[in-house]
């Protein structure tokens, strides 16, 4: 029996898990990567800056969910893994920085004693008390906003100061109309607990191990991971090669790339969604279109180093979130070298100072040079600063996060089901599917594969 064809359109952690795990499987597929940029990996870089290798976006991954962790585990480079060793962080709040109450589920305080006097309003600290009870049952299986639920279970103190500037800045978005079942579906778990939201979070802490790390990275950069998964499959991946448009012929789908034809059985587009809109267009205009009408927000990271001995930032403290209300340009600024012993030299203090939001694109009509400028005003206002970096680097991420608005996995599981009618053998994968990060994007990559091999496979 003749091998089928697979194309997988993209290179980047998604596109990569599609082919790995195709190549893995028991099928006799021939698997071709097509990757338009120079080199593999996609969002994920790391490059050097002040002497150190740093990543230029994702710096970290997720430990809790499984999906990522699985992956790096089977190709063998978990164990070089490392954990941040200070877990805190802080918020910009009146004018201070106030850490985030401890212990707390994305920003939620499992006790209302642990938050300073004042900061929150009486009734919502009497919520948290009574264990955080939703006002009406929630609906079995149905989405809701973020916002909502949480607004509901614990007032609006709690999420406005804490839960929107953290799920906020993390998406760059806008936490009142997120989806919680792609994005937090352990809240909506939780708040059907019978006695309430944190009755749920206390019981699911009190069940898990609170000596496992929230998130890995490796030594090297988060763009050393991928660059280790894309060796094992490195025969099957071509470069600077990017797809134009696809169609159908004689029963196969034809690319046309840059540098010519080529036929397939199944194609896997691992691209960013609006990218998989425009290869879809013709061959399956309703999935393009509902791909295309998935808003994403840009985001700027900006990168300073700065000699210790002109700068003094909170010791053991990860970082500081900015809440939407407080008009900073920044949204978060992270301590690199107090979170990651590998990014500690003890002679230089690195920052990564985030901005944008998808109300809130201000960064993007700024120059480099306008954007430190502005963002040093901002670490001026909260940490005090007057010293300037010796070294920046401004990395700009366009239309890069996706926004997931309540009924997301539903509409995502039309569309999959429409582009199955539409154009049968054609499957989509990325960080548009079940949420942002690493894991998610893994976890889509997995979906596409087994797609593909119930499709195609005869093992
Ligand atoms: C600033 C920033 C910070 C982040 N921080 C974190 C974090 O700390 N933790 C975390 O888990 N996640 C984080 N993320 C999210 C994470 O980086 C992404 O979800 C993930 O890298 C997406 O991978 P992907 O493979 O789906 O898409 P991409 O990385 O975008 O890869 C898609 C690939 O497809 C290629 N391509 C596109 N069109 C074509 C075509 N027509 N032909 C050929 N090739 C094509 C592109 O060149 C690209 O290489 C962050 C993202 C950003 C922007």
């Amino acid at each position: 029996m003749d091998k089928k064809k697979v194309f997988v359109v993209g290179a980047g952690i998604t596109g990569l898990t599609v082919a790995y795990r195709l190549l893995k499987s028991k099928e006799n597929f021939e698997v071709v990567v097509l990757e338009s940029e120079k080199q593999t990996g996609g969002k994920l870089k790391t490059s050097p800056f002040s002497g150190f290798l740093l990543d230029e976006g994702a710096d970290a991954f997720l430990a809790r969910a499984p999906w990522a962790k699985e992956l790096f585990d089977e190709i063998g480079i978990s164990e070089e893994f490392v954990s941040p060793h200070s877990r805190s962080a802080s918020i910009w709040v009146n004018g201070s920085l106030e850490p985030l109450p401890s212990p707390n589920v994305l920003g939620i305080p499992l006790d209302p004693h642990s938050v300073p006097p004042g900061l929150l309003n009486s009734d919502d600290v009497l919520k948290i008390s009574k264990g955080g009870r939703p006002s009406k049952k929630l609906p079995e299986e149905a989405d809701v906003a973020i916002g909502d639920l949480i607004r509901d279970c614990v007032g609006d103190s709690v999420f406005e100061l804490f839960v929107d500037p953290l799920l906020g800045g993390i998406n760059a978005g806008i936490p009142d109309e997120m989806s919680c079942e792609t994005l937090a579906p352990q809240l909506l778990e939780a708040a059907r607990h019978e006695d309430g939201l944190i009755a749920g979070l206390k019981e699911t802490q009190q069940n898990s191990d609170p000596e496992l790390p929230v998130f890995y990275t490796h030594p090297n950069g988060i763009g050393h991971i991928v660059e280790r998964l894309a060796e094992k499959i490195s025969n099957s991946i071509r470069k600077n090669e990017h797809v134009i448009s696809i169609s159908r012929a004689n029963n196969q789908w034809i690319l046309k790339t840059s540098t010519g034809l080529e036929a397939a059985d199944a194609l896997v587009l691992a691209t960013p969604a609006q990218n998989a809109a425009r290869l879809l267009e013709t061959v399956s205009p309703t999935a393009s279109s509902r791909l295309s009408d998935i808003e994403h927000a840009s985001v700027s990271l900006v990168s300073l180093a700065f000699k210790n001995s002109d700068i003094n930032i909170p010791k053991n403290q990860s970082g500081f979130l900015v809440p939407r209300s407080a008009g900073l340009l920044m949204t978060a600024c992270s301590f690199s070298g107090n979170k990651w012993e590998h990014l500690d030299d003890k002679k230089q203090t690195l920052l990564r100072v985030s901005s944008g939001r998808v109300d809130d694109q201000r960064h993007e009509t700024l120059s480099d040079e306008e954007l430190v400028k502005k963002l040093m005003n901002d670490l001026a206002t909260t940490l005090g600063l007057d010293s300037q970096p010796f070294e920046s680097r401004v990395n700009r991420w366009p239309g890069a996060l996706a926004q997931f608005k309540p009924g997301h996995l539903k509409r995502m599981k039309e569309t999959i089901d429409l582009l199955a009618d539409e154009a049968p053998g054609v499957s989509i994968a990325g960080s548009y599917h079940f949420g942002v990060g690493i894991p998610a994007s893994v976890r889509s990559g997995n979906e596409a594969a087994v797609s593909v091999i119930e499709k195609f496979g005869i093992n």
